[in-house]
């Protein structure tokens, strides 16, 4: 029996083309291709610049070293979402801490927010940066965090992996209306994709110049950045620390011939999720509430159980589906939980709400070409595993 995934990529005979055609040229790396990939999500987005890189875990280590994150500062996420998007203040040597989840929306609450920034300010220990996650795709609510971060001097990173051909208040996600930097992955279970690969947004060109340059080992060959004059044509300066977090000309490609689809995918998916909206409204558990301000990029399609009215726990109800061959998921154990965090000192309970929602998720197929006998079979498999 083959699997449904939970997510998959959608690859056509002309993305597979835009590769050969690198594979063909000149440049396979650093061509071309990675700078005209940027701008087409810049243009899309409405960003003023963007920076490719090989993940949205290693653009997110660059968007923090460029906001000035060091040993000493403070970093603020959601639980409830992967762990790259807390993990990137560790590698600066900053702390970590999370902000409990909006009950409905399932992202960082405004409101818990509200408290914890009242309650630090007083400790003296404000975030130098909040990490926003637009969980399933659906964006935050920018708005009220903007006005914190005006109010108290943080600076905000969107983690918009889910939420590439989103909008937030009739705008696209990415155009750093309310943040610093926006940053998208383009992993293959991700709304479009390059393999591996990833982007950081920004209208601050300075940010953007500093990113360019962490990508690429903190290597100049402009000589306005130079701290003497080049000894040749073939000099290059090192000024900064940096790392290889550069993407290729043949994942760009790819990118960029992806990027004449993302509309049609993520009206695809809105497809899919009001049919599973029809299909599951008798189903003992909760379906994605929207927002009224959110076009979500509806990466994840996260359904939870009514737990007190099903006679199934949530693990006999996850082991059925994945019985019945749909390969159900669950986006995600609180970042907290990890081991990796335990031993940092996290403790069980310090986002109950959090906590709430991992005891009854589950992500459910979602993808372009998931096809509607497919999506019956999910929904058939749901109520039989749940009853009524
Ligand atoms: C996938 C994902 C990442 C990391 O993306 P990569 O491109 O795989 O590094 C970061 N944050 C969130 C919320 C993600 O879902």
């Amino acid at each position: 029996m083959s699997m449904i995934p939970y997510g998959r990529q959608d690859i056509s005979e002309a993305d597979i083309q835009a590769v050969v055609d690198v594979l063909h040229s000149d440049f396979i790396t650093q061509g071309p291709a990675v700078p005209a990939f940027e701008a087409s999500v810049a243009n899309y987005c409405g960003a003023a610049h963007a920076v490719a890189t090989n993940s949205a875990t290693s653009a997110l280590h660059i968007a923090c070293l460029a906001l000035e994150v060091g040993p000493g500062d403070a970093v603020w996420t959601s639980p409830i979402t992967f762990v790259a998007s807390a993990n990137c203040a560790l590698y600066c040597g900053a702390q970590i801490d999370f902000v409990d989840i909006d009950p409905r929306t399932y992202n960082l609450s405004a409101e818990r927010l509200t408290e914890k920034l009242a309650q630090a300010k007083k400790s003296g220990h404000l975030p130098k940066v909040l990490v926003a996650v637009h969980l399933c795709g659906q964006p935050c609510d920018m708005a009220s965090i903007h006005a914190l971060s005006q109010q108290y001097g943080f600076k905000i990173i969107e983690d918009a992996s889910h939420a590439i051909g989103g909008k937030y208040r009739n705008e696209p996600v990415g155009n750093c209306r309310y943040s610093d930097i926006a940053v998208f992955s383009f992993h293959p279970v991700k709304v479009i994709t390059t393999g591996e690969g990833g982007m950081a947004l920004s209208n601050d060109k300075q940010l953007c110049k500093r990113m360019q340059l962490l990508r690429s080992h903190g290597i100049t060959r402009d000589e306005a950045d130079m701290t003497r004059a080049p000894d040749g044509p073939w000099y290059y300066q090192q000024i900064a620390l940096g790392y290889n977090y550069r993407m290729t000309d043949m994942q760009a490609a790819l990118g960029l011939s992806q990027m004449l689809r993302l509309d049609e995918f993520v009206a695809r998916r809105h497809a899919i999720a009001r049919r599973y909206a029809e299909g599951l409204a008798d189903l003992a558990a909760t379906i994605p509430w929207q927002h009224a301000d959110s076009y979500s990029g509806l990466h994840l399609y996260v359904i939870r159980l009514k737990l007190a009215e099903i006679n199934k726990t949530h693990r006999a109800v996850f082991d059925a589906l994945r019985a019945a061959g749909i390969s159900v998921n669950l986006h995600y154990m609180p970042v907290y939980r990890q081991p990796y965090y335990a031993g940092l000192g996290f403790e069980a309970g310090h986002c109950p709400e959090a906590e709430q929602y991992y005891a009854e998720a589950i992500s459910l197929p979602m993808y372009p070409a998931l096809t509607e006998a497919q999506q019956d079979s999910v929904i058939e498999a749901l109520h039989r595993a749940i009853g009524k």
